[in-house]
């Protein structure tokens, strides 16, 4: 059983030296005795927190995939109509034509279908990830970022070269 009066006194041995914030209006809780901000009236309660709850690392890992997959996905269905609606105009491709068409579109869809499994991974992987210390988090944002930029960086440099050298 939690006994109130208990958890009350710690809450005023933690205040009684210290310039903690009210979390809602911030005003210096620091000698407060009573569970209660006496600004703003809210109930207040002593807690244990994690010591850097910033999701960071995570956070850039989420959207590096996030952007990527969303880009390479409508990339994909915007190349994929296109290569449609000529052939409705033009008629069917050249058969030499398709296999470099497959290529393209593979090179958007694939790495799209990539990131877009990466992100799934990264939200269920969220309680681990928080778990370890902020520099781990933030290499590891950054080796994500890396994964997810460099191969695009490649991809979209060869599809420059092969489109100028038409
Ligand atoms: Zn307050």
């Amino acid at each position: 059983m939690i006994d109130p009066n208990r958890e009350q006194r710690f809450l005023g041995d933690w205040l009684a030296d210290r310039d903690e914030p009210c979390p809602v209006c911030g005003y210096n809780l620091r000698a407060c005795t009573a569970p209660q901000c006496p600004e703003c009236g809210g109930a207040l309660k002593l807690a244990v927190s994690m010591e850097d709850p910033s999701p960071g690392g995570w956070l850039l890992a989420v959207i590096a995939c996030a952007l990527a997959a969303g880009f390479d996905l409508i990339a994909s269905l915007i190349y994929l109509v296109m290569m449609l609606w000529i052939a409705i105009v033009q008629g069917p491709l050249p058969a030499s034509a398709v296999p470099m068409v497959m290529l393209m579109l593979a090179s958007v869809l694939v790495p799209g279908v990539l990131c877009a499994i990466g992100l799934v991974l990264l939200l269920r992987k969220r309680k681990r990830w928080r778990t370890a210390p902020p520099v781990v988090r933030w290499k590891r944002g950054v080796a994500v970022l890396l994964a997810v930029f460099i191969p695009h960086a490649l991809i979209g440099a060869s599809w420059l070269s092969i489109l100028l050298a038409q």
